[in-house]
């Protein structure tokens, strides 16, 4: 079984919502966001954990942990992905997936395997191109929501917000895009700055945007509406 393993978290209790599970992050990324936290898994290859040694961590677990969450990187990106959760799912652990939705083929497929989706949607359709790098990413990104929606399987949509990407316009703008595509439940997440920013500025900034009038008119659109990180 082929899926390339660049990290391990053994337990986590927030990646996959009423679980305990463990993050197995995959190596790879086609995109390039700004924010990306994960360089290290954007090259295709690295000399990490691979399935069997998955299989070993996960043999005496069973029972122990409910779930595995693929997250990355970006788990799309490897096609040796429905390998790797089928035999995560024959082992009796529940399968949760963290996408950028980038493959919407390979996600239709995988929908029979999985209990629980996070899907980042990154900006609104036209913006895609400008913030991940790559012509045609907003239209994958909106065809793995639209099946997302479709399959009625449990999931969150996310949005990561990033002061220097994001005015309160545009961000008003994408989340009425998305109340219009049918997303109920949504959640913005604050971006934490990558090297060489300022922390204390870029705190300020992300405050100064999510102001309480933005806010209020956000949690008007959804039936459920959160930011996860932000303290006022
Ligand atoms: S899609 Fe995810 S893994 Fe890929 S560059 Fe963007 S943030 Fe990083």
């Amino acid at each position: 079984m082929q899926l390339r393993i660049g990290g391990l978290t053994p337990l986590t209790t927030i990646d996959f919502p009423g679980h305990l599970a463990a993050v197995v992050f995959c190596q790879g990324c086609a995109w390039r966001c700004p924010y990306c936290h994960n360089p290290h898994l954007l090259p295709v290859n690295c000399d990490g954990t691979d399935w069997p040694m998955l299989q070993a961590f996960l043999e005496p677990r069973r029972g122990l942990l409910d779930g595995v969450v693929f997250s990355g990187g970006e788990p799309l990106f490897q096609s040796g992905l429905a390998d790797a959760m089928e035999g995560v799912k024959s082992m009796g652990f529940k399968v949760a997936l963290h996408t950028a939705g980038t493959h919407p083929d390979r996600l239709r497929r995988l929908l029979p395997l999985l209990d629980w989706v996070g899907l980042d949607i990154k900006t609104s359709l036209e913006h895609y191109p400008q913030l991940t790098g790559i012509t045609g990413s907003g239209v994958k990104a909106q065809e793995s929501l639209a099946l997302l929606l479709e399959s009625g399987i449990s999931h969150e949509i996310r949005t990561t917000v990033d002061p220097h990407l994001f005015s309160r316009k545009t961000l008003l703008e994408l989340a009425e895009e998305l109340a219009d595509f049918g997303v109920i439940h949504y959640v913005l997440q604050l971006c934490r700055p990558v090297e060489n920013v300022d922390q204390l500025v870029h705190l300020e900034n992300t405050t100064f945007l999510l102001d309480t009038a933005l806010l209020e008119r956000l949690e008007g659109l959804f039936s459920s509406f959160m930011v996860r990180g932000l303290n006022r």
